[in-house]
């Protein structure tokens, strides 16, 4: 194989190898499962605020509860007074007949407050039970996509292991001063080797020269006049 197939090959490993490094970094992955943690912390942190409202609620129906008992035993005991004949001062009476108009004023005032309060439990007991199936869906989702992410990562270092072994070997075949072009045309994720595909490099489109084509089939290493890429021509 000649010197510049070699090359060509090696570049072909580059690329194989920048992939896998990209997989192996995982950044999208990790963006995602970053998004999905502060999605399942903010829902949390409502459904947290949403218990304690519910708590909240609670313990005050039961406090409306005491209170309203308690009003209707004293309403009871009032009435009792008031129609067992013992008060036979009439201002009295309607002064007793006043207080059981207040207090079953507000015993009724203490009931709707009540059924208002339920009605209010009633709809964030709702709100919970929906966020806590969101949490689980969140949690599964992430879950899944960490396991995902491993997964991949076992089997990409493994394969990325291979490939940096069979590159060196690669290298060891290839002349040092044309290593040496390589690695000083290659920039980054762009290619240092080019086809030349009907007659122009692929790499900038130019037309290659006479000259240059010369060459080529002659076997020498030529690089690109206007981009400085090394060419290379398939045999076809
Ligand atoms: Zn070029």
């Amino acid at each position: 194989m000649n010197q510049i197939e070699l090359l060509w090959q090696l570049q072909n490993l580059d690329s194989e190898i920048m992939e896998l490094e990209r997989k192996l970094n995982a950044a999208e992955i990790k963006e995602r499962l970053k998004e999905i943690k502060l999605k399942f912390d903010a829902e949390k942190e409502k459904l947290d605020s949403n218990k304690e409202l519910v708590d909240r609620g609670k313990k005050e129906i039961r406090a409306s509860k005491t209170k309203k008992e308690e009003l209707r035993f004293s309403f009871q005991k009032t009435e009792e007074k008031l129609y067992s004949g013992i008060v036979s001062s009439a201002k009295q009476m309607e002064a007793m007949q006043k207080n059981l108009d207040e207090t079953q004023n507000t015993i009724q005032k203490l009931e709707d407050k009540m059924s208002q309060l339920k009605q209010e439990v009633e709809d964030l007991e709702e709100e919970e039970k929906k966020g806590k199936l969101k949490l689980l869906r969140l949690k599964n989702t992430f879950d899944s996509l960490k396991k995902e992410y491993t997964e991949n990562r076992q089997e990409a270092a493994k394969k990325y292991e291979a490939l940096k072994e069979k590159r060196q070997e690669l290298v060891k075949t290839i002349n040092k001063n044309l290593l040496r072009s390589y690695n000083r045309v290659k920039t980054g994720t762009d290619t240092a080797v080019v086809l030349v595909e009907d007659g122009k490099c692929s790499g900038c489109h130019m037309e290659v020269s006479v000259l240059c084509m010369q060459h080529l089939k002659e076997g020498s290493i030529v690089s690109c006049e206007t981009c400085g890429r090394i060419l290379y021509q398939r045999e076809s």
